[in-house]
């Protein structure tokens, strides 16, 4: 048996893979051997341009030579020693890069290795936050339809993406549902109007609950998994109003949209809002290690800080929490930002994407195309007329997405809303190639034309 045979048989017998149906895997194995830019290759040799940068995360492409020397660099130094009772010296330098990056109220970085445990830890010192204050009532947390900010059970519990979550259903707390304000098949006039009756709901919640609501989490202007929904303009800075007004903490997960990727470095930018928490992840070492991270206030920090009986500790942090190397790898990777200007360039690509994404509209299936910066849902749809959706056990948008694995391109969709989203990195060259291969791709599956 040749070494490629082995690699696919094994990895169907041994690998359990994440959000994988492992039937569909099975029938259609794939495995990635190396990376060059935003190029992928398999171990048959097969070349994809990596359309969703390798799930959200990937920023300069792959083996960009200055993270790959800050790894060795540190590696000549040390891999890892805890963070508990002890700092780093890498841990430090970033987490003063990212408070200068970040809004000025936002003065504290708590590490961890993912997006999921990024959003556990903001859960857990908004509660706590209260608790150390004094409050004993606020403890619930308000949240919006179809929000996503990971899978571990805190995370699923603020988020409601009914089909990764719906199994779960007695294992998460009980939050309070504020309706998201969707724009596409809305009822309402217009995207000032969505945006209006969204917080005027959401002013009714915190009416009525506000003594004993702790936070609100949102993912700032735009929802990923949960299906690229964008945020009327406005409405974000409304839900902080709204959170000062009733003295409630706002936190916003920066996971996806952090790091340039909406064309600005963090989405909250667009209207100037300053959370009590924010969560970064994914981006934040260009892509290439586990490393998150969950910023607060000194507000905040100050309840936790005190004498040990006191109990105000924050009991959090895994073995791997603050790891040198992914810091040293996020240090290089925010030097690039600077070095290249990258958030600039993030939204002139994005007036690329724009432009060519703009000929999609003509796809008799495409119902809606949603993009804010590099962040992008095609939403197809079996009636453009009314925005009827195909049955979903036809599985548009996963036929759309093996047909463009076929034709070099990766990504993975959310039911039927395609997601593209490359690397800032990508040339303009690649952002045209990958947008044809969607639409082509598009047009076979859903129209059964061939090109
Ligand atoms: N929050 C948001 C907004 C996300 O999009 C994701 C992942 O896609 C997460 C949290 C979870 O991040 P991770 O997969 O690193 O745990």
């Amino acid at each position: 048996m040749s070494e490629q045979a082995n690699l696919l048989e094994n990895s169907t017998k041994h690998l359990w893979l994440p959000f994988t149906q492992m039937k569909d895997y099975e029938s259609d194995p794939l495995i990635i051997e190396c990376g060059e830019g935003i190029i992928l290759k398999d171990i048959c040799g097969k070349e994809y341009l990596d359309g969703y940068s390798s799930l959200w995360l990937n920023v300069h492409g792959h083996r960009k030579k200055e993270l790959n020397e800050a790894i060795m660099e540190q590696l000549d130094l040390i891999a890892h020693s805890t963070l508990l009772g002890a700092a780093n010296v890498p841990a430090i330098r970033l987490a003063e890069k990212l408070i200068e990056i970040t809004p000025e109220n936002l003065q504290r970085v708590f590490y961890s290795d993912s997006g999921a445990t990024s959003v556990e830890i903001a859960i857990k010192m908004a509660y706590q936050y209260w608790q150390n204050k004094g409050n004993q009532k606020k403890k619930k947390f308000v949240t919006l339809t179809n929000n996503y900010h990971g899978d571990t059970i805190g995370a699923i519990s603020i988020g409601s993406v009914d089909l990764f979550h719906r199994v779960y259903g007695s294992l998460m707390f009980p939050t309070i549902k504020a309706p998201f304000p969707l724009q596409y098949r809305s009822p309402y006039s217009g995207e000032a109007e969505v945006k209006e009756r969204a917080l005027t709901e959401l002013r009714a919640i915190f009416q009525e609950h506000h003594e004993e609501i702790a936070a609100i989490t949102l993912e700032p202007l735009i929802q990923g998994a949960g299906g690229m929904n964008i945020m009327p303009e406005g409405y974000l800075k409304g839900v902080e109003e709204l959170c000062r007004e009733f003295n409630i903490l706002l936190i916003v997960d920066e996971v996806a949209t952090g790091f340039g990727r909406t064309g600005k470095m963090f989405a909250i930018e667009h209207e100037g809002v300053q959370p009590d928490i924010m969560t970064v992840a994914k981006g934040i070492t260009g892509g290439y290690l586990p490393l998150a991270a969950t910023l607060t206030t000194e507000e905040i920090y100050k309840e936790f800080y005190g004498e040990y009986q006191e109990m105000k500790t924050f009991f959090h942090g895994h073995s791997y929490t603050g790891n040198q190397l992914g810091c040293a790898v996020a240090l290089a990777n925010l030097k690039i930002y600077e070095k290249e200007k990258l958030v600039e360039q993030a939204a002139k690509k994005a007036e690329v994407i724009k432009s060519e994404l703009a000929a999609l509209k003509s796809l008799k299936h495409a119902g809606d195309i949603r993009q804010l910066g590099l962040m992008c849902g095609i939403e197809l749809v079996q009636d453009k007329e009314t925005g009827k959706p195909f049955p979903w056990e036809k599985r548009m948008g996963y036929q759309a997405t093996l047909e463009m694995r076929k034709r070099g391109m990766l990504t993975r969709p959310l039911g039927d809303v395609i997601v593209f989203m490359p690397p800032l990195a990508s040339s303009d060259d690649q952002i045209r190639k990958m947008v044809q291969i969607m639409s082509n791709s598009i047009e076979a599956v859903t129209e059964k034309k061939k090109s």
